[in-house]
């Protein structure tokens, strides 16, 4: 008899600890893998003495599901998604719901939402955020795709949601086709962002102020009780405390070259691809790229000269209160660049996005929770037609309140020879985004200069016309 209230498809760490989850929150879930012995470890281990129950094959597993039956995939993302999806179709019924979990690319969910809806069949493309620990205990959840299916999801979805405030879930429907993995993608973006911008805080901290490792754990606890307060935050100052089994701290030993998946990437190309100018996620992701150089840069590091071990002349106090704002400021221009592109994405999809209940769905449960996302979500609840967050009354004054650190932190960075792409991108763009007069007039003489790419007059707008530029007059 069917009894399971829902299926997951994949016991890899994250299935593994969602279904532990909905266990918990008193729902039946039918657990499934393509490798079906770890469907025997699992129940045998994690899941003995739960509810949960198991499936022997895909067919069995669909006949221990209530209707419309729900099916979460936590497979790896790309082909096994497809697979799996391939298999499922002709065991369901239309109004039977697929909801793809992992880390897709948002026009692969735009496909398979066209795919099945053409078989009666519906399908939820939903960003999962918070790694091991969110799923088993409260992810932030972002679903999208087809929104029939949301009424028949929304009690499982938002009862294992992360909870903030007054028990508000970290959940809610965001909107259309690949618009759930859209916005998991552009968060997993700001993370690199926040990320980075942690990074150079504690570089101008080691190398300009000279700071030990237990000072700058120190700053940055003080910091997480500001309007920095988040759990990128907390886990730098506890990294920077943590000492290896002689003794010593661990920070220093790791090899400063980063990894990536791709995340970041797509952000930062989608960026490109609907002309929106996220530059601090663009130069976050290069970061990476440029620290994964290592040998390159060890050997250009023989030869290439730079200030070096510069003393710092200031107030060392100062300028520690003058990075904490550096921080700020850039990373409200770097949240106000994500909602930038998912308002282009939404107006290139015709997606109805709700900026506020994004903001609440990453405000707890992911790697970006932030007391700051509480903020944003303000800012649209004041004006859910906000052009930017930089124009909301609380961001213009929190950037004005931090404008002259910032400079200062850019400046001193820049005469110490310390690399710091966000800091800096983030400056230039709210002085570009400030100025209501660019050189791009320049540039489209040269435009037409050289490929007769015309130009429009200040005083006529909408009016292009064409100079013989080596011509006389
Ligand atoms: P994973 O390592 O990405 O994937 C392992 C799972 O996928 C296993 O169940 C595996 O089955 C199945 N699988 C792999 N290739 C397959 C194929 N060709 N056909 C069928 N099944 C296949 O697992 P994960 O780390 O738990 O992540 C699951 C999804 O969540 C991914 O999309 C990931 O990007 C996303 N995600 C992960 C995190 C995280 O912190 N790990 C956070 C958010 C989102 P077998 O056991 O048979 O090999």
């Amino acid at each position: 008899m069917a009894k399971a209230d829902i299926a997951l498809i994949g016991l890899a760490v994250m299935g593994q600890n969602l279904i532990m989850n909905m266990n918990d929150h008193g729902f039946v879930v039918c657990a499934y893998n393509r490798t079906v012995s770890k469907v025997h470890d699992f129940l045998q281990n994690e899941a003995k003495g739960s509810k949960v129950i198991g499936a022997e094959s895909l067919e069995d597993m669909v006949s221990k599901l209530k209707k419309p039956r729900r099916i979460i995939l936590l497979v790896k993302a790309g082909q096994a998604v497809d697979d799996f999806i391939d298999k499922l179709v002709p065991l369901l019924e239309p109004g039977d719901i697929i909801i793809d979990g992992g880390n897709s690319e948002y026009r692969d969910t735009t496909r398979r939402c066209k795919s099945l809806q053409e078989k009666g069949l519906l399908f939820v493309g939903s960003g999962v955020s918070g790694g091991e620990e969110g799923a088993r205990y409260g992810p932030s959840l972002m679903p999208g795709g087809h929104k029939e299916a949301w009424p028949h999801i929304k009690d499982i979805f938002q009862s294992i949601a992360a909870k903030v405030g007054t028990g508000e879930p970290c959940c809610d429907w965001v909107g259309d086709e690949g618009a759930g993995h859209f916005v998991k993608m552009v968060h997993n973006g700001i993370e690199y962002g926040d990320m980075q911008l942690i990074c150079e805080a504690y570089h101008l901290m080691k190398d300009v102020l000279g700071m030990d490792h237990d000072e700058m754990a120190q700053a940055f606890d003080s910091w997480n009780k500001t309007e920095l307060d988040s759990f990128l935050i907390e886990i730098t100052a506890n990294i920077l405390k943590y000492r290896d089994s002689d003794g010593t701290h661990l920070l220093p030993k790791i090899r400063d070259s980063a990894g990536q998946k791709g995340t970041g990437k797509w952000t930062a190309i989608s960026a490109l691809e609907y002309g929106t100018p996220v530059t601090l996620i663009g130069e976050a992701v290069f970061a990476r790229c440029l620290s994964s150089l290592k040998d390159e840069r060890v050997e250009a590091s023989r030869s290439l000269s730079g200030p070096r071990g510069v003393k710092f002349s200031g107030d060392k106090a100062v300028f520690l209160e003058d990075i904490r704002k550096a921080l700020y400021a850039s990373k409200i221009i770097s949240y106000a660049q994500g909602f930038m592109l998912l308002r282009q994405a939404a107006k290139e999809f015709s997606w109805t996005l709700n900026y506020g209940a994004i903001a609440l769905m990453w405000r707890g449960g992911c790697i970006i929770r932030s007391v700051f996302l509480g903020k944003i979500k303000e800012a649209f609840d004041r004006d859910s037609e906000l052009q930017n967050l930089l124009l909301d009354t609380f961001f213009s004054n929190a950037v004005q309140d931090c404008q002259e650190s910032w400079r200062r932190t850019v400046s001193t960075g820049v005469q110490h020879g310390i690399p710091l792409p966000c800091f800096t991108t983030a400056l230039s763009f709210y002085d570009g985004y400030r100025h209501d007069m660019l050189p791009a007039n320049l540039l489209q003489a040269q435009r037409d200069y050289f490929g007769a790419h015309t130009y429009e007059l200040l005083s006529n707008p909408g009016h292009f016309i064409h100079t013989n530029w080596t011509g006389h007059g």
